[in-house]
């Protein structure tokens, strides 16, 4: 008997992440990674979660041990409403459902939206694990762009011909981007609403990493400029999403979908069936840093991994050959680099390993067609900006070997 021949058909699409493969291979000495998007556990308000998980037990510990409501724990969401306030979205709790990181809220508006051969909207690169959320409810995808060169019936109706399907939602991730960096101007999002009332589909905004600018000013949310287009977060097809895994904790796994009140009645229901709620303890511990402390941390996780930022682009300045590209990103983690289109970034990672003990993430995982052979992403969150510097130095040479250079 093989289990395995009966294994559903949407288990076909489910594919071990390129990146979690990767990183069981960084713990070898020596090596310098620029690999995986985690934050530096150096950083983590350690203290402060001691003190709130200690009040929690001693003052709440019937309901923090207890099972809660779905929709999560009410003060945390309250403290959610006054912080999305502050970012242009008056909601209120019931516009809140807290999820176990924002990677839970992604799947869960998979299933909420996507039948298959449905279509979504993602840029080429995306989140790869938007892309792993998404490929189990059997999608196309189809490239977004915002720069207004594709008429929005050309989207509608090549999801048409190619599956039957319709153009359910387009997802992006809007500041500091995983993984290029990159974050999408006011135009760009008021085209991108524009190109969704068109098509007639939701927006899945990706706020992950929204809170890490280190320079630059702050650019509205997509659902804020919705609200202030038609007046109400109830008339809104944008669907926000926001997590603390960059900002406080990701092993807490807490985080955020805003939306309309009829989008969080139905996850609610989703949520009740996939886990009930997210743990209780968790959200009060999240709760209690985040009202504690929460501006004082993020401020200091941003002067960390802006000066982390600044040594990469410095370095990447001072060694990479000519013919290699790299974004300059405001904020978030990554930096995303196009060499010259005849290095493959999946042998120049073996190759730079072996010879140089770096380690990054190949660009083509990133993509949904699979293409993009000839980019890199590079993440500087975890390295002091000494290791940064020698890290893009072997970076450089692995490249130079790689060109005959
Ligand atoms: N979105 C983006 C763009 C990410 O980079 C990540 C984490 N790498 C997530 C969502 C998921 O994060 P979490 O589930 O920890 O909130």
């Amino acid at each position: 008997m093989k289990l395995e021949q009966m294994f559903a058909g949407r288990t076909k699409r489910m594919k071990a992440s390129e990146i979690r493969e990767l990183l069981k291979l960084l713990d070898q000495p020596g090596i310098i990674s620029f690999a995986g998007g985690i934050p530096d556990p150096a950083l983590f308000p350690a203290e402060a979660f001691s003190k709130a998980l200690s009040a929690c037990m001693t003052d709440h510990a019937a309901s923090a041990l207890q099972y809660s409501v779905s929709e999560g724990y009410r003060p945390l969401r309250g403290w959610l409403v006054g912080e999305m306030a502050k970012i242009g979205v008056p909601c209120d709790v019931d516009n809140i459902l807290i999820t176990s990181g924002s990677q839970q809220a992604l799947d869960y508006l998979g299933r909420l939206f996507l039948s298959p051969g449905d279509t979504a909207l993602v840029n080429w690169p995306t989140y790869m694990g938007a892309l792993g959320a998404f490929n189990p409810y059997e999608p196309r995808y189809d490239q977004l762009s915002i720069n207004g060169n594709r008429a929005p019936e050309d989207y509608v109706q090549a999801a048409q011909e190619a599956t039957g399907g319709r153009v359910k939602f387009a997802y992006l991730s809007s500041d500091f981007s995983n993984p290029t960096g990159e974050t999408v101007d006011l135009r760009g999002r008021q085209n991108l609403l524009d190109l969704a009332e068109a098509v007639d589909c939701a927006v899945i905004e990706d706020a992950a990493y929204q809170a890490l600018r280190y320079d630059g000013s702050d650019i509205p949310p997509i659902l804020a400029l919705e609200i202030a287009r038609k007046g109400d977060i109830e008339a809104c097809r944008t669907i926000y999403c926001g997590s603390f895994s960059k900002t406080l904790s990701p092993g807490l796994r807490v985080g955020w979908i805003v939306a309309a009140k009829p989008v969080i009645a139905q996850l609610v229901l989703m949520k009740q069936a996939s886990d009930l709620h997210s743990p209780t303890l968790n959200q009060m511990a999240i709760n209690h840093v985040a009202r504690s402390c929460f501006e004082d941390h993020v401020a200091t996780v941003r002067g960390a991994y802006g000066a982390r930022r600044d040594a990469m682009l410095a370095a990447l300045a001072t060694y990479m050959p000519p013919g290699v590209d790299w974004t300059r990103p405001e904020g978030g983690m990554f930096v995303w680099l196009t060499l010259p289109v005849a290095v493959d970034g999946a042998d120049l990672l073996a190759q730079a390993l072996e010879t140089q003990k770096v380690a990054f993430v190949p660009g083509h995982a990133f993509f949904a067609d699979g293409s993009g052979r000839n980019t890199i992403r590079l993440s500087f969150s975890c390295a002091d900006e000494a290791t940064i510097d020698e890290g893009v130095r072997r970076l450089a040479a692995a490249l130079r070997a790689a060109l005959g250079a």
